[in-house]
C-alpha cells in the first residue's frame, strides 16, 4: 500500500513539475514588458585558467537602494563547478564585495573564490550561479534577480614534476604510525580549511613570505614517500618549499585574520590565515610563532620564524594556500590576484562599461 501511496505521489508531483517549469518558461515573456526584472551579469578576473588557478567569480548587480551589506558578508547565492559530464567538482558562497556606480545605475558587487583542481585534466570547466535557499529568496533584496546561465570556460593543460624522498625513521613515523592526536588535527585542519566564514580581510594582491628565490619543491609535484619498511605513498604536494635557512623570518602574504597559529604533529608549527570566505594562507614548520590565533596581520607583518618542524627533511618554508579546502597555486595567487578590488572593477568598466553604453545609444 505504501508503495501505491508513494507512486501516486510521484507522478502528481511529476505533473507539477511540468507545470511549473511551463510557468517558469513564460516568465522571461512577461517580463520583458509588466515586472522590472534584473539581470545579473557575470564575470570572471582571470583571462586564462589552467590547474591550480583561482577562479574569481563576480556577479554585478542592478540595485535601485543598494542594502546595507558590510564587505565579506554571506549572501544567499552560490558558484558552482563542474566538469563535462555534469560530475560537480566544487562550490562556493557568494559574500558581498563593493558597491559600484556605472552609467548612472547602481550595482553591487558579490563574489565567489574556486580554484581548478590541479588533478583536473578536461579541456573545459563549467561554471553556474543558484541560489542557496529558494524559499527564503522571494522576500528578499534578490527577489526577481535573474541569474546567468551556464559559463563554459577552457583550461590549459599543465604538467608537473615527479619527486621520490626517502624519509628516515623518525619522519617515517609521522607518517604511517596511527596516533589518535594527529587524526584530531586532520580533522580540525580539514574542518577550518572547507569553512566560508565571513570576513573579508584583502582586497589587494598577494607576496611571497621570504625573499628567497630558492625553491626546494614545487606546486603540484607527485610525490612518492619511501618509508624505512620498504613501503611507499603517493602524494602531492600543495604548496611552495623555499629553502631558507632556520630562523629567516617568514612575513603574511596578505592583510588577515591568523585562524589557526600552533603545532601540529605533521606540519609543524603551523600558520593559517583568513583572506576571504574560504581563502586562506598556510605557513608550515616554523621553528617559532609570533602571532596568536585571533590576531588581525597586514600584509609582511612577521608570523614567526622558519625551521623544520613536523615531518620535514630539512630546514625550509612550506607556503600554501586553499580555497574552498582545494589546493591554490601560490605563483598564481599572486600572478593573477584574486581579490584586486582594483583589477576586479578596472574589469567591470572595461566589459560592462561597453555594453552600457551601447544600449544607451539605441
Ligand atoms: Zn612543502
Amino acid at each position: 500500500m505504501e508503495k501505491r501511496g508513494h507512486h501516486i505521489t510521484r507522478k502528481t508531483f511529476q505533473r507539477l513539475l511540468v507545470g511549473i517549469t511551463a510557468l517558469a518558461c513564460m516568465l522571461p515573456l512577461l517580463g520583458s514588458g509588466t515586472f522590472q526584472s534584473r539581470e545579473a551579469q557575470i564575470l570572471v578576473l582571470q583571462d586564462e585558467l589552467s590547474p591550480g588557478s583561482p577562479i574569481s567569480v563576480i556577479l554585478v548587480i542592478p540595485t535601485p537602494q543598494p542594502p546595507q551589506y558590510k564587505a565579506g558578508d554571506m549572501l544567499p547565492l552560490q558558484a558552482l563547478l563542474s566538469s563535462s559530464e555534469k560530475r560537480p567538482i566544487q562550490k562556493a558562497p557568494f559574500f558581498y564585495t563593493d558597491q559600484i556606480q556605472l552609467a548612472g545605475q547602481d550595482y553591487i558587487l558579490a563574489m565567489a573564490i574556486l580554484v581548478v583542481p590541479n588533478t583536473y585534466e578536461e579541456k573545459n570547466i563549467y561554471l553556474d550561479v543558484q541560489f542557496e535557499k529558494a524559499a527564503s529568496i522571494a522576500s528578499s533584496f534578490f527577489a526577481g534577480l535573474n541569474l546567468p546561465q551556464t559559463h563554459n570556460f577552457p583550461v590549459s593543460p599543465r604538467s608537473f614534476n615527479s619527486e621520490t624522498i626517502a624519509l628516515g625513521p623518525e619522519n617515517t613515523d609521522i607518517k604511517t604510525k596511527p596516533d589518535p592526536q594527529k587524526n584530531k588535527e586532520a580533522a580540525e585542519l580539514w574542518k577550518l580549511l572547507t569553512s566560508t566564514d565571513a570576513g573579508l580581510f584583502n582586497t589587494a594582491g598577494f607576496t611571497a613570505p621570504v625573499d628567497s628565490p630558492r625553491r626546494t619543491s614545487y606546486f603540484g609535484d607527485r610525490r612518492v614517500y619511501q618509508y624505512t619498511d620498504g613501503s611507499s605513498e603517493r602524494s602531492i604536494h600543495g604548496g611552495i618549499d623555499f629553502g631558507v635557512p632556520r630562523g629567516t623570518p617568514v612575513r603574511a602574504s596578505a592583510p588577515g585574520l591568523v585562524r589557526m597559529a600552533r603545532f601540529r604533529i605533521v606540519t609543524g608549527n603551523t600558520v593559517i590565515i583568513q583572506h576571504a570566505p574560504g581563502l586562506y594562507s598556510l605557513y608550515y614548520h616554523m621553528d617559532s610563532l609570533s602571532v596568536t590565533e585571533g590576531d588581525l596581520v597586514q600584509t609582511g607583518t612577521e608570523l614567526g620564524k622558519s625551521g623544520s618542524t613536523g615531518l620535514s627533511t630539512g630546514p625550509h618554508l612550506h607556503w600554501e594556500f586553499r580555497i574552498q579546502g582545494e589546493f591554490a597555486d601560490p605563483d598564481l595567487m599572486v600572478q593573477t590576484a584574486p581579490l584586486d578590488k582594483e583589477r576586479i572593477i578596472s574589469k567591470i568598466t572595461e566589459k560592462l562599461g561597453k555594453t552600457d553604453r551601447s544600449t544607451e545609444g539605441r
